[in-house]
């Protein structure tokens, strides 16, 4: 999809402050830092739509941003942030659950990893949440162009298996910075639109 149009429509943190245009919702998730708002910012082609933030876990809302009238990425708390309180933590982890299980025009979670690390306890924590709701979810491995391409098959299989990935689960690999991955991803979304 050429992204032109893109609408950050509301930062919620209730139910009755979703939108109600009935497009279908991609939730992207991923533990604080791994680099989501860049992840963002490239597929919606925008230079900061998506605070690159340099305080991690500050996001404590929903963010929607509405594409091209069609769909809308749903950028939830980035997780594993040891600063957030354990009352934060719980109040936070209590909207994001309300969230994913449930919304109704969610289609799939977008959750990224890091390529270069095994995936965390929360990652793992994280993507069985998926499973356990039957949310699909696309796995995208970032931060590529800091591994040499050599290695990227290597990496693929450590992260799916430390998932336990289901078969059906997609993973790409991708880079921010390079661009690695857009299309393909973009075609996955579209494909389940
Ligand atoms: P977030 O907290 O998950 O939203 O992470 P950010 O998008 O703010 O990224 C965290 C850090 O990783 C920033 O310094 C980014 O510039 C860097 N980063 C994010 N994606 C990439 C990537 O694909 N390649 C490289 N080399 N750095 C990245």
């Amino acid at each position: 999809m050429k992204v032109h149009n893109v609408e950050m429509v509301m930062s919620a943190v209730r139910p009755e402050q979703y939108p109600d245009d009935g497009f279908p919702e991609f939730a992207l998730a991923g533990r604080s830092n791994v680099g989501k708002s860049s992840f963002i910012n490239k597929m919606l082609a925008r230079k900061n739509i998506a605070r690159t933030s340099s305080k991690p876990g500050k996001t404590q809302t929903l963010n929607f941003y509405k594409i091209e009238e069609q769909l809308f990425f749903v950028d939830v708390p980035g997780y594993g942030y040891a600063r957030v309180s354990k009352t934060e933590k719980e109040k936070w982890g209590g909207m994001i659950e309300q969230y994913l299980t449930g919304r109704e025009p969610l289609v799939a979670a977008i959750q990224i990893v890091d390529i270069r690390h095994v995936p965390s306890a929360d990652d793992i924590n994280m993507y069985n949440f998926f499973v356990h709701y039957n949310i699909p979810a696309i796995v995208i491995a970032t931060k590529a162009d800091k591994i040499p391409k050599g290695k990227w098959e290597k990496h693929k299989k450590i992260v799916r298996e430390s998932l336990n990935m289901l078969g059906d689960d997609p993973l790409f690999v991708f880079s921010s910075e390079k661009g690695i991955g857009v299309e393909a991803v973009w075609a996955e979304i579209e494909s389940r639109m």
